[in-house]
């Protein structure tokens, strides 16, 4: 490998967010029917995490959507993998990685807006303010993070490390 990993978030620390994010959540849909959406694959390992904490009798779905392609900021996305439920008239939470940019998200949440949700709000585990180039704001945000490449906890380096039980930015030799 040409680059290290340096740890940035460990693995005490995004366990102990991740309880206290649940715990918010749960408070917030305390009676109603909520339909948790993760977006794959990024979302896998905080979905997980996030939802044995919360005591909720949610329903779960995955999406999973290209990267936008365009040559304007507001792109398209493909969906490679919809949801099985129906999101019409339901309490949607999205449950994504990072928000960066914020295009994928905001095409998520239109699309699903579009369907007819009831409301529709969205979890990040991990928040890079600083790169916005669309107006995007996590409901429910873990941590946020500097402008640096990370992985781990469900992120990828070209499909890679997704596994590491902590959050690491990647640094070239
Ligand atoms: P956005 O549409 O907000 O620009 O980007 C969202 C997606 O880009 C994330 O879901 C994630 O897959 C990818 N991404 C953005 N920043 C990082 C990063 O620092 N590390 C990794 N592994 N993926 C990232
Ligand atoms: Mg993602
Ligand atoms: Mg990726």
């Amino acid at each position: 490998m040409d680059y290290t990993i340096k740890t940035l978030l460990t693995r005490e620390e995004v366990e102990k967010r991740i309880k206290e994010l649940a715990k918010e959540i749960e408070k917030d849909y305390c009676g109603k029917d909520l339909l948790v959406i993760g977006l794959l694959k990024g979302s896998i390992m905080f979905m997980s995490d996030l939802i044995k904490e919360m005591d909720l009798p949610v329903m779960i779905d995955f999406m999973s959507v290209s990267s936008y392609s365009g040559t304007t900021s507001t792109g398209v996305i493909n969906v490679l993998k919809d949801t099985d439920i129906s999101v019409k008239d339901k309490d949607v939470l999205i449950v994504e990685d990072i928000i960066d940019t914020g295009l994928t998200l905001s095409h998520v949440k239109k699309l699903l807006e579009d369907r007819g949700a009831k409301s529709l709000k969205i979890c990040t585990l991990l928040d890079k303010p600083s790169r916005r180039t669309v107006e995007m704001k996590g409901d429910y945000v873990g941590f946020e993070i500097p402008d640096e490449f990370v992985v781990g906890y469900g992120l990828d380096y070209d499909q890679h490390h997704r596994n590491l039980p902590y959050v690491g930015i990647v640094v070239k030799k």
